[in-house]
């Protein structure tokens, strides 16, 4: 047998792994924050509602101080500054109607269950028509992934609201969905999953027990996603919606504001793992919007605009368009096929779905 040189077998090795790294398939996280309105994400605070007393439900003073500037760009950056400071530099926002960019919902109910459902099965369909919808009888793009090659079971999601298991219809499929106050499970969890198991089961339930606060979950999330390492995460958080039904426009914003944080954070996460990093792309919607003036606290197709949405992503496959302008309009439905196509699938179902995001995907 002729020997091959030693040094062309380690050229060998070393081309190979470049190669597969080239060609290593993309890990995604996509987040979902309910009901968050594109005006605070593109406008920062609203001065009407920050100043009303009505809508306050601690000291006004300091939320005006924490999150007020004259200047709206400024503003902006103070209420999310990952977003602002991050994605704006490297990735994808849209939804400025200001700037022509618009993005909407295509269902005709503007609320949660659906809106999650278009997102995520890329079909707005009238059938799903409410909250208590029971199991999702669509097709979702997670599961979907799920049966790729290298994807099996490394696709999960965790949910601030119960509703969540339903939609993605983990009783068909099996995906992990971490629903609210369940405990992630298995033999050899680290201590922070273990500490975040634990401390779930503390916290107040200010909105009963099928909703838990977004720490939590997100403690859940980040001390899994750190110990297992998943290619595809689903993030669902929904404080900004209670607190914007609530009336409180202080606490809503204190959720946008913690949301961003943890957003960054976790991407941040995501730089210095060499798992994720390069490899791994942010994607975050929200399910719906929410009315205008002295309606921001409602949404539904009897509240004008509140099917007014928006859209960012940031990774290394997303070129950095920063603030996109009149890019024409965007559907949630759309979202389905988008999410598939950045990790090189394409998405398909029995249901009529929205195409893929051209400015997203190439
Ligand atoms: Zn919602």
């Amino acid at each position: 047998m002729k020997k091959v040189p030693i040094l062309l077998l380690f050229a060998f090795l070393i081309a190979g792994t470049v190669f597969a790294q080239n060609n290593k398939a993309e890990n995604i996280i996509i987040v979902s924050i309910d009901g968050l309105r594109w005006h605070e994400v593109f406008q920062g605070a609203e001065k009407e509602l920050i100043i009303n007393k009505k809508y306050n439900s601690q000291d006004s003073a300091q939320r005006i101080k924490k999150y007020w500037a004259d200047d709206q760009q400024e503003r902006r950056a103070k209420l999310m500054p990952f977003v602002w400071g991050t994605i704006a530099k490297s990735g994808q926002l849209y939804g400025n109607r200001e700037l022509g960019s618009k993005v909407n919902v295509k269902n005709p109910y503007w609320f949660s269950y659906p809106g999650r459902n278009e997102n995520l099965t890329g079909y707005a369909d009238i059938k799903v028509n409410s909250n208590d919808y029971p199991d999702n009888p669509n097709k979702n793009v997670l599961e979907f992934i799920d049966q790729q090659k290298g994807y099996k079971g490394k696709v999960v999601a965790f949910a601030s609201w119960d509703a969540v298991a339903r939609i993605i219809n983990r009783n068909r499929n099996g995906l992990m969905v971490n629903n609210p106050f369940e405990d992630i499970k298995g033999d050899n969890l680290t201590e922070a999953e273990k500490l975040a198991n634990e401390i779930q089961h503390y916290e107040p339930q200010i909105w009963g027990d099928g909703e838990r606060l977004d720490a939590t979950t997100y403690a859940l999330a980040k001390s899994y996603i750190i110990a297992k390492h998943p290619k595809v995460v689903y993030l669902d958080l929904a404080d900004t919606d209670d607190h914007a039904h609530g009336g409180n426009y202080d606490l809503y914003l204190d959720a946008i504001h913690n949301i961003d944080t943890m957003i960054g954070n976790l991407w941040n996460y995501m730089q210095n793992d060499p798992f994720y990093k390069g490899n791994t792309t942010i994607i975050i919607m929200p399910d719906h919007g929410r009315g205008e003036g002295k309606q921001w606290t409602s949404h539904g197709s009897g509240t004008p605009h509140s099917n007014d949405t928006w859209l960012m992503a940031i990774g290394p496959k997303i070129k950095p368009l920063g603030e996109v302008k009149n890019n024409g309009q965007i559907y949630q439905d759309q979202y389905a096929k988008t999410i598939a196509r950045l990790l090189g699938f394409n998405f398909t179902s029995v249901n009529p779905i929205g195409e893929a995001i051209d400015s997203v995907v190439k």
